[in-house]
Parts: C-alpha cells; structure tokens; sequence
C-alpha cells in the first residue's frame, strides 16, 4: 500500500481541514506527530519534530485504496454477501440486550456494552479501546478496559472529538489482544495501519464500528451546556443520549452532571442548534464520508430508528456482522436469551439511515462536483463528482455547507443568542425549499391523481 509523508498530508488533508482527528498519522511517526484540540475545536495533528517528515497513513489521504478493497481483504470468504450501498455483511440483525441494566445504560440497545464485555469475560480480548469520561481537560477521551467494572464508564454515544493516539501508542508498547470500538473512519485509518505496521496487525484482533451521521466539535457540547445557564467549569460529565420513559427512541434529551451532584436534563427539542439535520459543528470532513455503517469493521452497531422499532423509548440496535466469530458470539446470545434480536432485511437497515446515504451519496457527489469546479483538492471518494439534477437538492446542500461552515468558525457557541443570528436566516431558507419541494410533490400527486 502506498503510504504518504507528512508533508503531503499538510498539502492535502490538513490544508482543505480534511482531518477527522483519529490519529492514526501519530502511531508510525515515533513521537514526531500529536494530536491537539485546535481553536474550532477539533483534534488536529502537529508536527513537532521540525526536522523529520515521517511516513504516515490517514483514513482521507491518497493511498489508493478504498473501503470496499480493505473490507475485501478481511471478508471475502464465501459467507458474506455484498451490498451497493453498504458492502460487505454476514447478517443483519435487529434488537437488544435482555438485560436492562445495560440495555438502559446504553444509547441504542446496549449491544456494544453486550459484546465488549463478553469479549472480556470470556478472554477472547485482553483490552477494550474505546471512549469514557475523561477526567483531564477534555469532557471524553479514549482510554483502555480490561474488565467489566472498567468497561461499564464507556457506554453511550458522545458527540465530542476523541483522538486515538495515545492509546495506539499504548498498543505499540503493551503487548496483548485488543478490541477497538469506533467511528468508521477510525477504523478505516486502523485498516490502513495495520497494513502498514505488523505489531498493529497482530495485536488489534476485533474492530468494532459504530454507524456514522457525524462527529461534532467540541463547540457544539458549549453551545448545549450554554443552554443550562450553567458555566463549562461546573460540568462533570454530560449525556448527549439520555432516554426518555414513554417517548420515542429518537426524542432523547440532553443531561447535565455538576461537580455538585445536582443533574440537569433538557430534552432535545427544546436545544437550540441539535436538529442533526442542520449539521451544526460538524467536522468538515464528515461531508467527505461515504462509510455510513463502518463497513471495514468486524461488526457495526447502529440505531433501529425505524417505525417497527423506534416507539420502544428503551433503544433497540440494528447489527451488522461481518467476522464470524463475532456473528457466532451474537447468535450465541441470541440462543442463550441474552440477546433479544431478529435478522433485519438489508431494505430495512436502509431506510433507517435514509438521511445518511442521501446526505454521503448523492450529496457527496455534489460537494465533490464544486470542490472539483474550484479547483480544490478532496479526498478520493467511491461516489464520483456530480452536479446532480434536482435544483432543490442542490440548494439543500449548499445551504447545509453554509451551516456547516458558519457554525464552524463561529465564536458565538457559547452565546446561543447571538448564535441563533447567525444561523437561523440560512435555516429559514432550509424550510422555504422543503416547504417548496413538498408543495411540488403534492401538486405532482393531485396531476397524477386527475390524470
Ligand atoms: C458521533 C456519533 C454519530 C453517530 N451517528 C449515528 C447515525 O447516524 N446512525 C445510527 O444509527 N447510529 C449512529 N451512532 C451510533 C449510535 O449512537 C450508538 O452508538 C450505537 O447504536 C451503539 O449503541 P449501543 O447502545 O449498542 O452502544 P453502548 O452500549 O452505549 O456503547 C457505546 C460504545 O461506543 C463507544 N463510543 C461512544 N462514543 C464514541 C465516539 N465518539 N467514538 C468512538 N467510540 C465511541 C463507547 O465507548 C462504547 O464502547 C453514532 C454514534 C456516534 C458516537
């Protein structure tokens, strides 16, 4: 595989912000490279070896190889089939953990806290990478667990910027097994480093992906906490997924824990700036994904947002195996009670991702078409560039790079006020082309109808 320098990653990636902040460019440059949160708010790699220009690999750099070749590589061996839209899978499956104390713990249905622990407990892993509270500067970060009392601080999705880089050093130092959960992009980046290094190659055994819409700044968990009233500085922790009794799986809310002890929760519909949709303090390379569900991943984990699913206000999880020894451990806690899960057709685990696919295909192509127009640089894509027919659709995205960016470069995050300003003209415009584009489809309706 075609690895890069530094210096090309510079001219490429981190010029145009391409940077998702996994940091996996740190683990082969021997010190050379750290991640450090920037002014936007996001992991950024900085060289601080002046003189070196290690070799690197990045999941959005030019390395000449895509998902579908890496995931080729781990699953193409006759018991997985292959999707267009999401690649390769053994089986989908949809349910949760029988168990409500880790099924309530979790975001969807505690399938991720399921399976970790069981790795553990049944020593097919020595260690579990994944992301915990932190009690640094930082709200979250990754850290490692070797056993279930650890690995019970981890569960629940956090909307906040995580790097890898220290914990890919503790692999490098520590030998042993080890399990890492992550977004895809992450796991692509420890695809690429596994093919590049051995000791990456032998000692990462299970990689587990959670699905993706995107990953936020640490802006966006400003804006949410400026919204209690309360000062960042009197914040423990925070869960973006807290679950409310009675309410649909998708109408969370947002709890707040204060150093006192006191906890404060305010569901999401009355946040400004969490309407997922708006894209507030997304990464911008997050618009440069087409890897919706982790697809080089031994398994992914994902939200059943479906009607079928989604009233069941304690979560329910959508799976997708790839590895068999995994896809053996589900059927294994299905059979046992442990899990409560059904096989989900592929249809299905689309449509519960509708808005990803729409927004990372067809809006992808469109993105890479204007960067292509003005002569930008982007990563290489599956989905080609193209300046797609719809005139609405084409609106949508331009508006939605515009929240994207403004909010981005804001200094207004922790004045929502002041943010609203800035952001709800463009959101005004959002509504009027929805608004536009559902007249159209029922003057369409009515024609047919007379027809
Ligand atoms: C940024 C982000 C965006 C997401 N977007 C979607 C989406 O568009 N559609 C969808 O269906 N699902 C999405 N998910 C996944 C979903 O929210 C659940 O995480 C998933 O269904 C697993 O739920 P669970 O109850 O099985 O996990 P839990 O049992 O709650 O365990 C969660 C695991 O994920 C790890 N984790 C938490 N946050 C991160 C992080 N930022 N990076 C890496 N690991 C982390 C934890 O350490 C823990 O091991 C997203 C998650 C994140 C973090």
């Amino acid at each position: 595989m075609k690895t890069i320098d530094f210096k090309e990653l510079q001219a490429t990636v981190l010029k145009e912000n391409y940077c998702s902040g996994c940091g996996v460019c740190t683990a082969l440059s021997d010190g050379a490279i750290q991640m450090e949160i920037n002014s936007r708010g996001q992991y950024f790699p900085k060289k601080i070896q002046s003189k070196q220009n290690p070799q690197v690999v990045c999941p959005f750099a030019d390395h000449q190889t895509d998902e579908n070749f890496l995931a080729e590589e781990h699953f193409h061996d006759g018991k997985t089939k292959f999707h267009l839209q999401f690649g390769f899978y053994q089986e989908i499956f949809a349910g949760y953990v029988a168990d409500e104390n880790i099924r309530l713990k979790g975001s969807s249905g505690g399938g991720v806290s399921w399976l970790t622990n069981k790795l553990l407990d049944e020593k097919l892993t020595d260690y579990v990478v994944h992301v915990k509270p932190s009690t640094g500067k930082v709200f979250f970060s990754y850290e490692i667990s070797k056993n279930a009392a650890e690995l019970k601080e981890g569960s629940k999705s956090r909307y906040y910027p995580v790097s890898m880089n220290k914990t890919l050093q503790f692999i490098k130092e520590n030998p042993g097994n080890y399990t890492i959960v992550g977004l895809p992009c992450f796991i692509k980046g420890i695809r690429l480093l596994q093919k590049s290094d051995e000791i990456f190659r032998e000692r990462i055994k299970y990689t587990v992906s959670l699905f993706c819409g995107h990953l936020k700044t640490t802006h966006y968990t400003s804006m949410l906490i400026s919204q209690f009233q309360v000062n960042e500085k009197e914040v423990e922790s925070i869960d973006y997924r807290h679950k409310i009794p009675g309410k649909p799986a998708n109408e969370y809310a947002t709890a707040l824990k204060l150093k006192s002890g006191e906890i404060l929760v305010k569901p999401n519909k009355e946040l400004f700036g969490t309407d997922w949709g708006w894209g507030l303090f997304k990464l911008k390379v997050c618009d440069y994904c087409d890897d919706i569900i982790g697809e080089t991943a031994d398994i992914s984990f994902g939200d059943a947002w479906i009607p079928e699913f989604v009233r069941d206000w304690k979560g329910t999880n959508i799976i997708v195996t790839r590895n068999p020894e995994l896809h053996h451990l589900i059927e294994n806690g299905i059979q046992s009670g442990e899990l409560q899960m059904k096989p989900l057709p592929p249809e299905k685990l689309i449509e519960s991702q509708a808005g990803g696919f729409r927004h990372r295909r067809e809006g992808l192509a469109y993105r890479l078409y204007l960067d292509q127009k003005n002569g930008r640089w982007t990563p290489p894509k599956r989905v080609p560039p193209e300046k797609i027919k719809s005139k609405k659709r084409r609106k949508i995205y331009e508006l939605r790079i515009l929240l994207r960016d403004i909010s981005l470069y804001s200094e207004n995050y922790k004045q929502p006020e002041l943010l609203k300003k800035e952001i709800m003209p463009i959101v005004h415009k959002l509504n009027k082309v929805y608004e536009h584009s559902a007249w159209t489809k029922l003057r369409l309706k009515i024609k047919n109808l007379f027809k």
